[in-house]
């Protein structure tokens, strides 16, 4: 019980958070509880959660604050997004999270140090901000979100990186979708170790 209270009254900034469907990558389609925490210093130009930036402008949860949220609802899966959420240290928050049976999956830069225990890691490399090397072997799916050509060869600096069963998906940057769709296309047909992932929670209009 003792260290229970320990790591549950640990806070972390809390941007949203809410139970939805996953809308990209391999877990795409299943209902999952999203924590989008506050805090990112990677600043990508086409950032569509800018207001994510500033830590200090979310309040603080604590992690039993999160927990009675997620158990409001019939989860399995709980996402930790940002922002960048490798600012801070996860391990409580996954401890805490995986006690209650609960899937851990993060969505992350890489440019940060990884803390947490995970089931799975999505590592979507920024030009930005580049990952930590050691963060690459260990993604089980690498998304990489197109903006222009030379996001592809970003792209494939990455996957040779990669663990040999990293999942590997190209992703239209939203704004941008009308053009790259087709070029990246072209590229999986071309090279097919590579998926394609659409944020499908944005044509179905759910968060
Ligand atoms: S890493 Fe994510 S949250 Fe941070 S600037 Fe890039 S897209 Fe935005």
């Amino acid at each position: 019980m003792k260290e229970t209270l320990q790591y549950t009254t640990i806070s972390l900034p809390v941007m949203e958070h809410f139970y939805t469907l996953q809308g990209e990558g391999y877990h795409q389609g299943r209902a999952a509880y999203f924590i989008r925490l506050g805090g990112c210093d990677v600043g990508c130009v086409w950032c569509d959660v800018k207001d994510s930036w500033d830590a200090e402008k979310h309040p603080l949860f604590t992690i039993d604050d999160l927990l009675l949220n997620i158990e409001k609802t019939p989860a399995k899966l709980v996402v930790i997004t940002g922002g960048e959420p490798l600012m801070h240290n996860l391990a409580a928050l996954t401890t805490a999270l995986h006690a209650k049976g609960l899937e851990t999956n993060i969505e992350t830069s890489g440019a940060h140090p990884l803390s947490g225990s995970w089931d799975w890691i999505c590592l979507s490399p920024k030009k930005f901000k580049a990952p930590l090397p050691e963060i690459v072997p260990l993604a089980n799916e690498l998304k990489v979100v197109i903006f222009n050509q030379s996001d592809f060869s970003w792209a494939e600096k990455y996957a040779a990186l990669a663990a040999p069963s990293c999942k590997l998906y190209l992703q239209p940057e939203w704004d941008k979708a009308a053009s790259v769709t087709p070029l990246i296309i072209d590229y999986i047909k071309a090279n097919p170790q590579w998926e394609l992932s659409l944020q499908i929670h944005k044509y179905i209009n759910v968060p």
